[in-house]
């Protein structure tokens, strides 16, 4: 029994994060025909402490999946639940204290950030809302410490335009890390930053994670960062996960066309023989294709390659199967990549 105004804390063990056929959409008239699917039919969990990372081009759906998993967003139908609770029953009280819980980084620093207000008053306005317990300017100087703005007292009279990408990309974090979240969920976090401050950004997030016990749900299009940071990747296609798996396995490993193909433009993971360059922009996510919906750029398709299976992927939507322990694929020809 969860007492009133309280999210239950996880079970030892216990995922952080349960998602189950989540369905998110957008638009469409009202017997909601070309509705965008956005997310649709996803699954996973995520265990206390991991960092998940889901991952794909523009448009696949996974920022929509990273407010869905905070309830910024409503689901069609499926369930999300969130330390114990399903976010979507959340309301009063226990919303309140959900929202401190759950603490969402954006990309844009800038956009996160008012312009009028001083770092000291970006970092103490969440602790103003909960109505923190301790004195308020300990609290601030310690978020920002943690965050990596050191000395803190240097930055409290700061405005937002007066530092770098990096040190507002830190403020940010710090006004999430005040609350003491358990979860953060960070939507691409450094894609606007200059290259020569990503690997700091980087580096503060694996930190923080070691040091606070954080699960960490990182959404990007960049395998590499996934590559850097995550326990498992989940990557999504058109609004489906495509592939799911321990990081290294899936992205040393990978058993899906299109995770191969991604891996073509993230060097750091290393070139594959097999990899091959995604051509064409991925199909209206108002009209998707019959079949594997990737079936349209997949280049076994595309090169012939598919065979006799070729009919099946432009009819038939291919499961996501477990093809290794804890590694899984949606695609009908996934056989074919696994070693003899
Ligand atoms: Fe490509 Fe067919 Fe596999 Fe889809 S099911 S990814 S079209 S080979």
């Amino acid at each position: 029994m969860i007492p009133a105004g309280e999210v239950a804390p996880p079970a030892a063990g216990a995922p952080v994060v349960g998602v189950r056929d989540l369905f998110v959409g957008f638009g469409g008239g009202r017997k909601r025909e070309g509705r965008v699917r956005a997310v649709d039919g996803v699954s996973f969990e995520v265990a206390p402490g991991e960092v998940f990372c889901i991952a794909g081009e523009s448009g696949c759906g996974k920022t929509t999946l990273g407010r869905a998993l905070l309830g910024l967003v409503k689901p069609d139908h499926g369930e999300v639940h969130v330390a114990g609770s399903e976010v979507s029953r959340l309301g009063g009280r226990r919303l309140k204290d959900f929202r401190r819980k759950a603490q969402m980084i954006y990309q844009d620093p800038m956009g996160s950030l008012n312009p009028r207000q001083t770092v000291y008053e970006a970092v103490a306005e969440g602790a103003r809302i909960h109505a923190l317990e301790g004195r308020e300017e300990e609290l601030v100087a310690g978020a920002l410490s943690r965050a990596g703005l050191r000395p803190p007292a240097r930055f409290f009279l700061s405005y937002p335009h007066e530092l770098s990408g990096g040190q507002r990309q830190r403020v940010v974090i710090a006004s999430a890390l005040i609350l003491g979240p358990d979860l953060l969920v960070a939507d691409e976090p450094v894609s606007m930053l200059d290259a020569s401050v990503r690997g700091e950004i980087l580096k503060l997030l694996i930190d923080l994670k070691a040091e606070m016990g954080l699960t960490l749900i990182l959404i990007t299009h960049d395998l590499g960062f996934a590559w850097a940071l995550a326990d498992r990747v989940a990557v999504m296609y058109l609004g489906k996960i495509v592939e799911l798996g321990p990081v290294e396995q899936v992205l040393t490993r990978p058993l899906h066309p299109y995770t191969k193909s991604l891996l073509e433009v993230a060097p750091e993971v290393g070139r594959r023989k097999d990899a091959s360059v995604l051509t064409g922009e991925p199909p209206d996510p108002a009209n998707i294709p019959p079949g594997c919906r990737f079936h349209t750029r997949c280049p076994v398709v595309v090169s012939g390659r598919a065979g006799a299976e070729e009919p099946r992927c432009r009819s038939e939507i291919p499961e996501l199967r477990e093809l290794w322990p804890g590694h899984f694929a949606a695609c009908h020809l996934a056989e074919a990549a696994l070693p003899p």
